[in-house]
């Protein structure tokens, strides 16, 4: 996605849900999509699968421009490419689940005619949903209609799954299902882009994107530092400096004045509190901080910090005056920094 804006205007006035949004997803990452109601998840999701259009700047699906494509043309693009889940499912209610199934087979085309009703009950039997093919929808529970609507979703057999809530109306173990399939989806190889409301999942998926009043925040500052306003989180997006260290390159050395509080981006750090040889106490990974100890304290560095020896590091460093601007900007923050050094320090 290069610079989409997406901007809705009814007799109410103006509202501009999407403010410039720039995205790569690579093929293959399991990729969630968290942010508050009303920040323009599904407005998101509805550029991508062509559903809306943007009012400015450009979606491209491997090289594709789907809103260039005429209407006809985007919708046998989304029928071979796409598998879309919703959160209500949309299953026809006159269509048992096995005919629900076949319904994106027979308007593609691409499967044979004779094919159709074996690899729709592969797919059923897949979601474990074999015994309840020449069932309505209405007759199964609703964990098992959004299982209807996974299938229905594969039956092209298109590479890229996208799912606006899935599991939103599903009570948690039905929900945990859903999450094992996608999970499985995953490995065979499928990308996946999925809404979600519940933070606690995101652990599950290979990377999350947050989105906040129409802009995508930087997704470390966003996990590193889960409470902050997106004011704050925008200022420090300004703040913050991007620093590259190779393979055991020191960060920082004990005794060194810390002037940063450290985000991890990308690799990994570990942390010596001895001068013994080989020796690593803790290794820091992605969307982990350091430093903020030291700044609360007024010390100097209490370990050495060094880039991970397979992959270095690359990390976003908040300058001392900035860090002390967030703690009076976010109380939350200063909080849960504080929390977090009191609980290493009991481990
Ligand atoms: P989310 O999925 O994150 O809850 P949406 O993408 O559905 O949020 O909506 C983002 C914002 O755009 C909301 O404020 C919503 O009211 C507004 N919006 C969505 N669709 C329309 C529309 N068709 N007309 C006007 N405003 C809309
Ligand atoms: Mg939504």
């Amino acid at each position: 996605m290069r610079n989409v804006v997406k901007t809705f205007v009814n007799s109410a006035g103006e509202f501009t849900a999407l403010r410039g949004v720039d995205l790569d997803l690579e093929g293959g990452e399991f990729v969630s999509l968290i942010g508050k109601s009303g920040s323009g998840k599904s407005t998101l999701l509805n550029m991508l699968t062509g559903i809306d259009h943007p009012t400015s700047g450009e979606v491209l699906v491997n090289g594709v421009d789907i809103h260039a494509l005429s209407e006809s043309k985007r919708s046998q693009w989304r029928g071979r490419n796409l598998g879309v889940v919703f959160q209500f499912f949309q299953l026809l209610p006159t269509l048992n689940l096995l005919e629900n199934v076949m319904l994106p087979m027979d308007y593609l085309g691409a499967i044979e005619i004779d094919q159709r009703p074996k690899r729709a009950l592969e797919l059923l039997d897949m979601v474990g949903l074999r015994d309840q093919a020449q069932q309505l929808p209405r007759a199964v529970s609703r964990g098992q209609q959004q299982g209807a609507a996974i299938a229905r979703a594969l039956a092209n057999d298109a590479p890229i799954l996208v799912a606006d809530e899935p599991t939103g109306n599903l009570d948690s173990r039905s929900a945990g299902h859903i999450y094992d399939l996608f999970e499985e989806l995953s490995r065979e190889g499928k990308t996946i882009i999925m809404v979600t409301h519940d933070p606690s999942l995101t652990q599950r998926t290979s990377r999350t994107l947050y989105i906040s009043d129409g802009q995508l925040v930087d997704e470390t500052i966003a996990q590193a530092l889960p409470y902050l306003s997106h004011a704050a989180l925008q200022e420090l997006e300004r703040r913050v400096e991007l620093l590259h260290f190779g393979p055991r390159e020191t960060i920082l050395v004990p005794g060194q004045v810390v002037e940063y509080l450290y985000l991890i981006k990308k690799g990994q750090v570990e942390v010596r509190r001895s001068a013994l040889e080989g020796k690593v106490d803790a290794t820091l990974s992605a969307n982990e901080t350091f430093g903020e100890q030291e700044l609360f304290e007024g010390v100097t560095a209490s370990a050495s910090y060094i880039a991970s020896p397979a992959e270095g590091a690359t990390l976003l460093a908040l300058p001392r005056r900035d860090f002390h601007w967030l703690l009076g900007e976010s109380p939350l923050t200063a909080d849960y920094l504080m929390n977090k050094i009191h609980s290493e320090a009991e481990d």
